[in-house]
Order: structure tokens, then C-alpha cells, then sequence
């Protein structure tokens, strides 16, 4: 990788000017506007004050101005803060501090939750953009009210498409693979969220390597379902498909009808996903009457994939589903299925150019193959550091023959292949008096039982054991009022050991879910904890 990441679309724009590098809700947006909307974009945003290393804020959901501002921002020689879009208030307040950017990019109906922080913080370049902006006058497919309904402008912001029909020539490129581009966010599960100094080199090493793994070619129609703010839709259903000359279909909102439909309409043959997603689909009522035939690529990572949705996907598909592993550290996958040897259960194998080892926890000293212990990695794609963190930085490495590895803080084994396995975070970790339970094993289990839907597991305070096992469970929909939560426990009982079968089940309707899908497992623990106070 030895050009900046934009170069991926200015490469397809030359190469394949006529193809629709995006659709978005019928609208094609060939590779030819897509690079010419990034270039004015740059423009805008010189002409604004942006320079070399300045931050570029990017606050919306999948949508054309999300990849526009992100590839038009690097190409302003910026570095682009792509910000969850659920996040409000306090939470936004913290990472625009944190990252100072020099202009913010947001969509009409986000606008309100920036302003009075933007007011505030004294940012004021701020270009607002509007969902229907792209949408055509007489769309082929139904377009969602979320889209059709929203203010098309902002009356005292700058307005996308007035600022980029005027824009000024773009800046002479000053940035190349080693300078920062990326400050993306961790998630804030185990703690306060960190932003990811990353590098053109480092992004553009994942986006090939999405394309290597996955047989990458120009007949690539990918479902842009996962949320690009977040690492693993940014590499795999945003930048990959570009780089490759493909098509990306952007679905703004998770909607499974809305997926089906598109799988259906564009033959989508790639999906990166997250389990959550996954579960929600298989669970279609009229899951069964779809034709997903054109699909050949589905994978994911970001969540522990229970072993049963694997196996069910599969009966179902015929595919096998690619599980990776990777953190916001190191920009998507560090590990990965190979796609035609892949092992349930397990993340894969360290991708190319990644060296993986197990440590111990304490002593951070190297473990036998087989061991349980902290995952580290050494590789191209992992961060510089943590922006403005020194302290965390200099605690997230550490030196195994001479050589930089980053701490991943999840527990893990690798076994005589070289698959790795993980069991959970560190932090998530339950000491039922004296035993390590970890959640993520206990869910897998759960996701067995034929009424469980989704579960998340927690500790709880427990006099006597120092802390148990409590599962919180959505049934699915033909299980409510015929299943108990002591039919649960009891079958529990059966398939797990003394130590770990939760003691506690109680039943919701819903788990809390991040921007990205993730079940917030740290928010349900904090609630349970307070109520047991
Ligand atoms: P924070 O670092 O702020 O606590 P976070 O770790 O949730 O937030 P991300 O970088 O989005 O933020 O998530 C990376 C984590 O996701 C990994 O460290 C790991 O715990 C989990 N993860 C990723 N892929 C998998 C997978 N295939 N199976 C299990 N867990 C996974
Ligand atoms: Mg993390």
C-alpha cells in the first residue's frame, strides 16, 4: 500500500467510470460522481480551513454523504472521525472534544442533537446534508419515510448540495500511506471510548486483504447493511466493493424486509454482517419463500457467532458463514475463516501479514498451543496508538521477540491448526466462587435451546458464590407463554457444569443493541446491579 486510501476510487472511477459504485434506494451513483462529489467535497472543505492532519467529523448513517464526506475528507488531506450515529448529548459532547475536528458532516434529522454541543465546543463549519438528497424523483423500490420525510435543508448550515454544485477546485494531495487518516471510536463496552490513530497504510492493508479473502472481483453486489461508522462495514461493505470496482447496495436503517428484498432485486452475492442481524433474519416469517440463491460471501465478526446460528445458517444456505475477528484497533479483521476451510466455533486464522500468540494474562510471557490466554497481535493493520491517550497507548503493548503486539484484552486459545477460539473479554469475565464462568460460553449454550431468540449473560453479586450467573433471554415469538424461566434453568442444568449454568433467567422483549448491533451485555449488568442495590 504505498497511496493514499482515496486512490482506491479514483483507480475505479478510471477503471469502471459507468458502473454504479452505489445504489441507494434505486438512485445509481456511478464511480464517475462518486470520485467527482469527492473531489468537490475536498474543495469545500480546503476552502473552509481543513489542512493536513486537521479532523473532518462524519456524524450520519449509511447513506452516499457518509462515503462521500469519509473519501472526500481524506482526499482534503484530513483525518475523518466517523461518529456512531446513535450517540446523544453527554456522549457526543466527550469525543468532540476529544478529536476537535475542524468541520463537522451530519444529515438534516441528526442536526439538532449537534448543534448546541457544536455552539459550545465553537465549531462552526458544519455542512448538513439531506437523506432524499440522493433519493430519485420517481424511485423503483419503496423509499422509507425516515428518508422521504426529512427536512431536505437546515436553514444558518451549509448545505450539501449547494456547497458541492459551487466547489472550489480540491487541494494538492499532501498526504501519503504512513500519515494519519482515521480516528475512529472503540465502542465504549469495558470502559471510556478511545479514538484509533490510523494510518492510510493501515486501512488499505484490511480493504485488501477483505478483497483477497473473499475472492474480491468487479461482480461483487454487496449488502451495505452494517453500519459503516463502524470498523467492520467500513471495511467490508464500503471500502472493499469499491476498491474492487463492485456494487454496494446502502441500506440507511436495518430493516430485514428491506434486505431480503434487495438480496432479491440486485442479487446481492456479498453480506457482512453481525449476529445480531443474522438472527433477526433467519427469523423472517417468510424466510423460507425468499430466493437468498445469489448469495456466495457471508461473514462477519464484531460478536461471538453462537455455534447453533452457524449451523442453522447453514442448513438454510448451504454457505458457510465466514466468522472474523478483529477491534476498532486494528480496523476489522486480525483473524478469519478461510472461506473454504472454516471451523464453527472459531475466528480462523491470523490473516496475511498478521502474527497472533496467547499470553498469559499477568505475566504477558507466551503460552503452550492449546492455552488459554490474552490474544495479542502484531501487523499492518493495527493503530499507531490511542489519540490524545499516552498512558493507554504505552498499556496496550507489549514486546514478544523484539516485536510490538497489541493487547487485544480478550481471552482466547489457538489450537494445532492454528484456528483461534475466543472465549470472551477479560473485563466480562464472572468468578463463580472461585471458577471463571465467561458469558459469551454460556450464551452459545443458551442459543442451543429451541425458544431462545437472543440472550446475554451477566454476573450478578452473590453472597455466598462471590457472583452468579444470570441470563437474560428474548424467546422467540412462538415460545412466549409456553417456555419458563425455570424450564430454562432446568434444562441448563442438564447442558452446562455446576459452576456456570445461570441460577437466574429472567425474559425481555428486547436487548439493548449498539449503533453497531452489538448486545450492550456492560449497560444490562450496570442496571441489574443498581436494582440489586
Ligand atoms: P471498548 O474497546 O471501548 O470497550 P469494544 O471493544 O466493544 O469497545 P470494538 O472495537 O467495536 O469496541 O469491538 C472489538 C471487540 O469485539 C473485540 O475486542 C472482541 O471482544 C469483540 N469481537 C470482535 N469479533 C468477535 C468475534 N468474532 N467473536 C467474539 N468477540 C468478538
Ligand atoms: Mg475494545
Amino acid at each position: 500500500p504505498q497511496t493514499p486510501l482515496f486512490d482506491f476510487l479514483e483507480v475505479s472511477a478510471r477503471r469502471y467510470p459507468d458502473q454504479p459504485g452505489i445504489i441507494y434506494y434505486g438512485r445509481e451513483i456511478t464511480y464517475t460522481e462518486f470520485w467527482d462529489s469527492c473531489q468537490r467535497l475536498a474543495g469545500v472543505l480546503a476552502d473552509m480551513g481543513v489542512k493536513k492532519g486537521d479532523r473532518v467529523a462524519v456524524y450520519m448513517q449509511n447513506c452516499p454523504h457518509f462515503s462521500i464526506s469519509y473519501l472526500g475528507g481524506m482526499r482534503a488531506n484530513g483525518v475523518v472521525v466517523p461518529l456512531n450515529p446513535m450517540l446523544v448529548d453527554n456522549e457526543l459532547r466527550i469525543l468532540l472534544t476529544d478529536c476537535e475536528p475542524k468541520a463537522v458532516i451530519t444529515t438534516t434529522e441528526l442536526y439538532p442533537r449537534l448543534k448546541g454541543i457544536c455552539d459550545e465546543l465553537g465549531i462552526n463549519n458544519i455542512i448538513v446534508g439531506a437523506l432524499s438528497d440522493y433519493v430519485p424523483e420517481d424511485p423503483d423500490i419503496p423509499v422509507p419515510d425516515f428518508i422521504s420525510q426529512v427536512p431536505s435543508s437546515i436553514e444558518g448550515t451549509i448545505n450539501w448540495l449547494d456547497a458541492l454544485k459551487d466547489a472550489p477546485a480540491p487541494p494538492p494531495v499532501e498526504v501519503g500511506p504512513e500519515d494519519l487518516c482515521l480516528l475512529p471510536y472503540t465502542a465504549g463496552s469495558t470502559g471510556v471510548p478511545k479514538g484509533c490513530m490510523h494510518t492510510h497504510k493501515s486501512v488499505t492493508s484490511n480493504v485488501m486483504g477483505s478483497i483477497y479473502w473473499a475472492n474480491g472481483s468487479p461482480s461483487m453486489v454487496a449488502l451495505a447493511a452494517l453500519p459503516f461508522f463502524h470498523v467492520t462495514g467500513m471495511i467490508h461493505s464500503f471500502l472493499a466493493p469499491i476498491a474492487n470496482g463492485g456494487i454496494s447496495v446502502y441500506l440507511t436503517r436495518w430493516d430485514r424486509t428491506a434486505a431480503l428484498d434487495a438480496i432479491e432485486k440486485y442479487k446481492i452475492n456479498m453480506w457482512a454482517n453481525i449476529t445480531t442481524m443474522l438472527v433477526d433474519m433467519l427469523a423472517a416469517p417468510d424466510i423460507n419463500e425468499r430466493d437468498i440463491s445469489s448469495l456466495s460471501f457471508v461473514g462477519g465478526g464484531g460478536a461471538p457467532l453462537p455455534a447453533a446460528l452457524g449451523e442453522k445458517f447453514n442448513k438454510m444456505t448451504g454457505l458457510q458463514f465466514a466468522e472474523g475477528y478483529g477491534m476498532t484497533e486494528t480496523i476489522s479483521q486480525t483473524h478469519w475463516n478461510p472461506p473454504d476451510n472454516p471451523k464453527l466455533g472459531s475466528v480462523g486464522i491470523p490473516v496475511f501479514g498478521v502474527d497472533s500468540r496467547i499470553v498469559d494474562v499477568i505475566t504477558l510471557k507466551e503460552l503452550p498451543i492449546g492455552e488459554q490466554g490474552e490474544i495479542v497481535v502484531n501487523g499492518p493493520q493495527v493503530l499507531k496508538g490511542y489519540w490524545n491517550k499516552p498512558d493507554a497507548t504505552a498499556e496496550a503493548f507489549t514486546e514478544i521477540d523484539g516485536k510490538q503486539f497489541l493487547r487485544t484484552g480478550d481471552i482466547g486459545r489457538m489450537d494445532e491448526d492454528g484456528y483461534f477460539y475466543i472465549m470472551d473479554r477479560v473485563k466480562r469475565m464472572i468468578n463463580a466462587a472461585g471458577f471463571k464462568v465467561w458469558p459469551a460460553d454460556v450464551e452459545s449454550t443458551l442459543y442451543r435451546h429451541p425458544a431462545v431468540l437472543e440472550a446475554c449473560v451477566i454476573g450478578i453479586p452473590d453472597d455466598e458464590r462471590v457472583e452468579t450467573v444470570k441470563a437474560i433471554i428474548v424467546l422467540n415469538k412462538d415460545s412466549v407463554g409456553k417456555v419458563t424461566e425455570k424450564d430454562i434453568i432446568a434444562w441448563s442444568k442438564e447442558q452446562m457444569s455446576a459452576y456456570k449454568y445461570p441460577r437466574f433467567v429472567e425474559f425481555v422483549e428486547s436487548l439493548p443493541k449498539s449503533g453497531a448491533g452489538k448486545i450492550l451485555w456492560r449497560q444490562l449488568q450496570e442496571e441489574e446491579r443498581e436494582r440489586l442495590k
